[in-house]
């Protein structure tokens, strides 16, 4: 996986760790994924009421 830095300076998202402003950037966090991670026990949660009705389990 590769990080993706955010500039501080212009705000441009870029792979390198100095942006083309000249400006460090700093890592920038996926914030998607604690709204991922939720959806994803929904459909883990979901899956399991589906087998559940099917008597699967
Ligand atoms: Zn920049």
């Amino acid at each position: 996986m590769k990080h993706i830095f955010k500039c501080a300076n212009c705000g441009r998202y870029t792979m390198k760790e100095i942006c083309d402003c000249g400006n460090k950037a700093l890592p920038a966090k996926p914030m998607k994924y604690s709204v991922d991670d939720k959806f994803a026990s929904y459909r883990r949660k979901a899956k399991a009421e589906e087998y559940a009705k099917r008597g699967l389990i």
